[in-house]
Order: C-alpha cells, then sequence, then structure tokens
C-alpha cells in the first residue's frame, strides 16, 4: 500500500555509490583545517585534499568519444578550442561571419532570460542551448552556462547542473578568473547540497572563499550555502555565524534577494531550535521583501540585482513556503494551507521540482497537524518519489521523517503493529546517517527506542536510547546562562553577535544585568557584547555599513554576480 521500498533501495545504491568517491575524496582532512591560508592559486585549483575530483580529472581528458557528453557538451568544448582564423580573405570571411554568429547568440540569451521570466522555461532553455553553439567569448558563455545552470536546478536535474558548474569552472580556469572561479565553486557547492554531499559542500564553499573578495555578492552567497549546509548538520552556531555573515554583505552591497535569503535560512534555524515564534518573525520578514521584490519598490535603486537576482521569482516561492512553515509550527493551520497552496502553485507553473516536493511535504505536515493522517502520507509519499526522482537527498530525508511521524501516529493508536514503524524508521536512520543530519538521526533514534521498547526488546531500546543521549552531548547545545540544554523543545531563544544561542530570559538576564560590577559578555566565548543578535527589531541600527567603495575597487566584484544571486 505505501510503495516505498522501491525508492528507498534506490537510495541505499546511491549512498554506497557515493561513499565510494566519499573515501577517495577523503574530505574530513581538508576539513579538519589541514589546509593553511597560503594556497597558491594553481593549489586551488585541485580537489580539496590535493587530486582532483573524478569528474574534475574526467573533463581534462576529454576525449571526443566520450558518449556520456551529449553533443551540446561536446560542442561546447569544441567552441572553445577552435583555432582564431587567420588572416586569408576565406579566414577573414569566417571572422566576420562569426562575430555575427556570436551577436545573434548574445540576442538569443537575453530572449532567454525574458522568456525565464515569463515562466516560459523549456522555451528559454532551448533558446540558451542554441546560443551556447555559437557564442565565442568565454565570458559571455561562463554567464550563459550560470542560466543553464540554474534553470537545472531549478527542475532538479542536479547532476546535469554539475556539468555545467563544472564547464563553468573550466572556463574560469582558462581565462585564470578569481571571482568567476568563486561562482563557478559556489554552483558546485549548491549542487552538491542538494544531492546530500554536504561535506563535499563545504569543500567547495570554502574554495569559493579562497577565490572571492571578502564583500562580494558570491561571498554572501556563499556564506547563506555554508549556513544552510551547517543547519542540515545541526552545527548551529556555525550556521548562525555563517547567516550574520551573509546578511552583512547583503546590507553592504544592497542586495535584497541575498538578505531575504537569509531571513529564510534564520526562520529554518529557530524553527528547527523550537522557537516557534522568532521563525515566523524572521519568516515574514522574508516575506516582507519578497513582496516589495514583486511589487518592484526596489526596482529603482536596484534593477540589475532584481532582474537577475529574482530571475523567475524562486525567492518568492522561497518566501512563501517558509512563511507556510512557520505559521504551521504556530498552529494557524488554515492561512499554513493557503502560502503552501499559492507555493504549490507557482512551483508548478515554473517547473521548480525542488520547491514542489517541499511544499507538498510541508502540506504533509499541515495534514498531520489536523490528524488526517492518511491525507498527510500521501503527501509524504508523493513529496518522497519526486525527492528520490531529483537524487534530493535533503528533501528525502525530510518527506520520510513525516511518514515516519505518521506511521508512529497510527502505531500509538493501535491501528498498525510495530513492523513497518520499525522497518521504516531504519531506514530513514540509514539515509540521515548517511547525510550527516545529526538532529534528525537523534530523534529517529528516540522513536526506534520507544519501538523497541513496544517490542519488548529492552536491549535494542537501551542501545538505541544511549546512542541518542551520546548525540545530544556531542551537539553541544546547552545554554551558556543557566546550563540546560536548548533546542529539544519549544522555548524562547536569543543570539548574541558571536553566535552562541541562550535561551531568551538568560540572555536578558546577562545583557540587562543592572549589576555593574558584572560584565555584560557571553557566557560561552566571554566577548563583551551590549546587544543581541540581528534583533529583528533593531537590526537596522546594529550593523554599520561596510562601505561599497571595498567593492567598487575591484572591477570584477559586480561583473559575475548576475547569476550568482539565486
Ligand atoms: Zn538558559
Ligand atoms: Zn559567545
Amino acid at each position: 500500500m505505501f510503495g516505498t521500498s522501491v525508492f528507498v533501495e534506490g537510495g541505499v545504491n546511491r549512498r554506497s555509490a557515493r561513499k565510494m568517491s566519499w573515501e577517495s575524496l577523503n574530505s574530513h582532512d581538508f576539513l579538519g583545517g589541514g589546509v593553511s591560508h597560503q594556497l597558491s592559486a594553481t593549489r586551488l585549483l585541485s580537489s580539496p585534499e590535493g587530486s582532483r575530483h573524478p569528474l574534475d580529472g574526467f573533463e581534462r581528458s576529454w576525449t571526443w568519444g566520450a558518449d556520456s557528453f551529449s553533443s551540446l557538451h561536446r560542442d561546447t568544448y569544441m567552441e572553445v578550442r577552435a583555432p582564431r582564423p587567420n588572416i586569408f580573405t576565406w579566414g577573414c570571411f569566417r571572422a566576420c561571419r562569426t562575430k555575427i554568429h556570436h551577436t545573434l547568440a548574445k540576442r538569443k540569451v537575453e530572449q532567454g532570460v525574458k522568456l525565464y521570466n515569463q515562466h516560459k522555461q523549456q522555451q528559454a532553455v532551448r533558446k540558451w542551448k542554441s546560443a551556447l553553439k555559437a557564442i565565442r567569448k568565454r565570458e559571455d558563455k561562463f554567464e550563459l552556462l550560470g542560466y543553464l545552470y540554474l534553470a537545472y536546478m531549478d527542475w532538479g536535474k542536479y547532476r546535469d547542473a554539475l556539468e555545467f558548474a563544472h564547464k563553468q569552472l573550466y572556463i574560469s580556469e582558462e581565462l585564470d578568473n578569481p571571482n568567476m572561479r568563486a561562482e563557478s565553486y559556489l554552483n558546485l557547492a549548491r549542487a552538491h547540497q542538494r544531492l546530500g554531499g554536504l561535506e563535499r559542500a563545504l569543500a567547495y564553499a570554502r574554495h569559493s572563499l579562497y577565490n572571492e573578495c571578502e564583500q562580494c555578492v558570491t561571498a554572501g552567497h556563499v556564506h547563506l550555502t555554508v549556513g544552510s549546509v551547517y543547519l542540515e548538520l545541526a552545527g548551529f552556531n556555525k550556521a548562525l555565524d555563517s547567516f550574520q555573515h551573509a546578511h552583512r554583505i547583503a546590507q553592504a552591497v544592497h542586495d535584497s534577494s541575498l538578505e531575504l535569503q537569509v531571513y529564510v535560512g534564520l526562520s529554518e534555524l529557530f524553527s528547527r531550535l523550537q522557537d516557534g515564534d522568532k521563525s515566523a518573525k524572521y519568516a515574514s520578514k522574508a516575506y516582507d521583501l519578497s513582496r516589495s521584490l514583486q511589487l518592484g519598490d526596489l526596482n529603482s535603486r536596484h534593477h540589475r540585482s532584481l532582474q537577475l537576482g529574482d530571475l523567475n521569482s524562486r525567492h518568492h516561492r522561497a518566501a512563501l513556503l517558509q512563511m507556510a512553515s512557520a505559521l504551521r509550527k504556530q498552529g494557524e493551520l488554515g492561512d499554513a494551507q493557503d502560502y503552501c497552496s499559492e507555493a504549490t502553485r507557482l512551483a508548478l507553473v515554473s517547473g521548480d521540482q525542488a520547491t514542489y516536493a517541499r511544499s507538498i511535504r510541508i502540506m504533509g505536515d499541515i495534514y498531520r497537524k489536523k490528524c488526517d493522517i492518511n491525507k498527510a502520507f500521501r503527501q509524504y509519499e508523493t513529496a518522497m518519489g519526486s525527492a528520490a526522482a531529483m537524487g534530493d537527498r535533503v528533501i528525502q530525508m525530510e518527506s520520510m521523517d513525516g511518514a515516519a511521524r505518521c506511521l508512529e501516529a497510527l502505531r500509538l493508536q493501535h491501528k498498525i503493529c510495530n513492523c513497518r514503524p520499525l522497518e521504516f524508521n531504519t531506514r530513514l536512520l540509514e539515509v540521515a546517517s548517511s547525510v550527516g543530519a545529526k538532529l534528525l538521526v537523534r530523534t529517529v533514534r528516540i522513536r526506534l527506542s520507544r519501538i523497541y521498547h513496544a517490542l519488548g526488546d529492552e536491549d535494542q531500546r537501551l542501545h538505541h536510547e544511549r546512542v541518542a543521549l551520546r548525540l545530544q552531548q556531542d551537539l553541544d547545545m546547552n545554554c551558556g546562562g543557566c546550563g540546560s540544554p536548548y533546542g529539544f523543545e519549544r522555548d524562547s531563544l536569543e543570539a548574541l553577535p558571536c553566535a552562541h544561542i541562550l535561551h531568551a530570559r538568560c540572555a536578558y538576564e546577562i545583557l540587562r544585568g543592572k549589576n555593574k560590577k558584572k560584565k555584560k559578555a557571553c557566557p560561552d566565548c566571554d566577548k563583551v557584547s551590549s546587544k543581541l543578535y540581528l534583533n529583528c527589531n533593531d537590526y537596522n541600527n546594529t550593523y554599520s555599513p561596510i562601505p561599497l567603495s571595498i567593492c567598487s575597487s575591484d572591477s570584477h566584484c559586480t561583473s559575475h554576480q548576475a547569476t550568482s544571486s539565486v
């Protein structure tokens, strides 16, 4: 009836395949801090641990015979390597013709952008692909590949998107352009994040940062990506710190779409830490920004960043979905459903598979909260199916968790026996462990310990309970103020600018303490501070904007932000 076994098996196979390349990557060594900051440009071209990524190597030793690349890709490479026409008349004619072709191709790219903004994705991509063959200037080709990357990411075709990003990297290496390299690495990081390769995503993000000036838009997006990866890995302080970086950059360069995404990230963070109010606050901040972007309030000021930054209005969908999720947690199910349906509708119109799957999952959460377990389960099944088709392990994991909660509800109502929940949670545990989602692993272990208890298997119950407890200790989510844990049950939280999280009451006590002898310092790191982290109400005063001149001194800074501001 539930029909999930097929896709889960696929997931396991994929996992073992990934494991192999994982070991060869050995990315843990890199992440352990073994790589110093004095990396030269040439060393940066290599993979984290020094040897190239298998895919990179494949691209280097490119042969025309390789059949895993389509004719489209072959043309790309042909063109890049084509010799310049010589000075003979024939050559002159060819040069002229090529120039015309190039101009035509550039026009096609622009038409593609227009089409994409009108939600005609298929047509846009067709235009872009035909332009890809004729476009000569590598900078233009790089930008075009960025558009194609975005389109394929929207469609949930992450493997294809990876190929486009690798091609971008190839061009950036040829031109030896650090900003382009930064953008390529960022794109690689984002695709790997969706595929559940979180450690690898972090490694690529780090490479991106080495190549990027500190305060550029691309750097902002890298910090945002790093933040959301840490969110999955349950590294909440690190996530906060990255979001803070991204927020600062967004304010400095006046990039509203980046700012919006930071709020979506913060809302998700507080939602996972069970502070529903804060989650809702940040979600509505994101939604307000998305509304003003939609209405074009910011149009006059930042025309370029609006036009290309919110290509196909994907940030609006993200904001809608975050609102739905936050409202659901607040128990405002009717409103949540409205926001969610709108997000689903827009995702379908724009062919955005990831948002679609996620919105179906959130709709499942809403039904579950309404105690309509059967309907909820069907939603989760659909979401799981489409996540599996995309290879999106993050969404797969989230929807499996929803389904597991449904099964748990049915089990507790004695409507089903213990077998199916046991089997399902065991699979979910595998997926969550392979991704490294520690918070979810803990939840699943606790669920498993309850099921084993019902089955009378005390050894297994104890085992899972012990591991869950150890995980909780590893996560180190203890309030510096009172020492008791936060994030495991509903509570009001605050964070300090050093990105340490405390209970709200403990934070207020430290900051507003009347005792003048006692310094107002973070109990975790001793950093003195007199304000809260990104406080919803006073965030505008909290940060002195970084002068734009830092950025404008580097002419490359803005030239490639277009495709990166997703
Ligand atoms: Zn506390
Ligand atoms: Zn601190």
